[in-house]
């Protein structure tokens, strides 16, 4: 079963199961639904420790954080060659995902040349 425009609103151990209450539809005309699952899993991103904190486990807590990139060019551009970020929270651990900065660093002189000819062609059209 896949549900769209679905929200946990709260989850209920119920024996060997777990009663999830739903809010289904936007906010003007939404139903609330209770289903029962066997196996939950917490994907809701930012929201992760909001759903986690339905069952109980206030143990951590996520704090969002906006930036900005920047690039340094010209000589200086050298001073600077992985992305920087924000020392990890006091309180808890930090996570960041950054596949694109391993993959950028590997890129090779053919798909450098890529890229280039594909700003030229975007700029040019
Ligand atoms: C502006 C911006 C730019 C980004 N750019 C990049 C990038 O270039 N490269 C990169 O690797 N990453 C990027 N990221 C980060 C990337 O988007 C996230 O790391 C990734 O989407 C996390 O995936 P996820 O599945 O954990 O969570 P999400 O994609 O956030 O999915 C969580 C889902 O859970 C739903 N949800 C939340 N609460 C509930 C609830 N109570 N009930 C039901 N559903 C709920 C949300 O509606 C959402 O659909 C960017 C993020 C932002 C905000």
């Amino acid at each position: 079963m896949l549900l769209r425009f679905a929200r946990v609103t709260s989850l209920e151990p119920s024996g060997e199961t777990i009663r999830v209450g739903l809010r289904i539809g936007d906010e003007e005309d939404a139903q609330d639904e209770t289903i029962e699952a066997r196996c939950v899993i917490n994907a809701a991103g930012l929201f992760a420790d909001e759903v986690a904190a339905m069952l109980g486990n206030h143990s951590w807590r996520i704090y969002p954080v906006r930036g900005e990139y920047c690039e340094v060019r010209g000589p200086r551009s050298t001073l600077i060659n992985n992305l920087v970020y924000p020392l990890p929270h006091a309180d808890g651990l930090s996570l960041l995902h950054f596949l694109v900065l391993q993959r950028a660093k590997t890129k090779t002189k053919q798909q450098t040349k890529h890229r280039k000819q594909a700003r030229v062609d975007h700029n040019t059209s």
